[in-house]
């Protein structure tokens, strides 16, 4: 049996290694982006939710972010519609990219 669904699965899975769930954008990780209300830096990922699977079968998952100065929280999509493709920030409108991401703190 082949299961598509790795999320829940720990080890491999959180070093990208899985292919279609590799995207990076787990909870807790740093983004080295400015805070659309403070432009203070960075944004923590506080959830992660699912949300779909894609005609591709890449899952598509809501990414909340919070300014870790002001509190302000945006979000924005992993695998919209298509592996490997963000949206942008409903507020900050950038499309966040694995390199925004700041390096693991362990
Ligand atoms: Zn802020």
């Amino acid at each position: 049996m082949f299961y598509n669904n790795y999320d829940d699965v720990h080890g491999e899975d959180r070093w990208g290694l899985v292919g279609q769930v590799g995207d990076p954008f787990r909870e807790e990780r740093q983004l080295d982006l400015a805070c659309a209300k403070c432009q203070q830096k960075p944004l923590v990922i506080a959830e992660r939710n699912w949300m779909a699977t894609n005609a591709d079968h890449s899952q598509r998952y809501q990414i909340v972010v919070a300014c870790l100065h002001c509190g302000a929280v945006d979000e924005f999509v992993v695998n919209a519609g298509r592996e490997g493709v963000n949206s942008a920030l409903k507020v900050g409108k950038r499309v966040p990219q694995p390199t925004d991401l700041r390096p693991q703190a362990n």
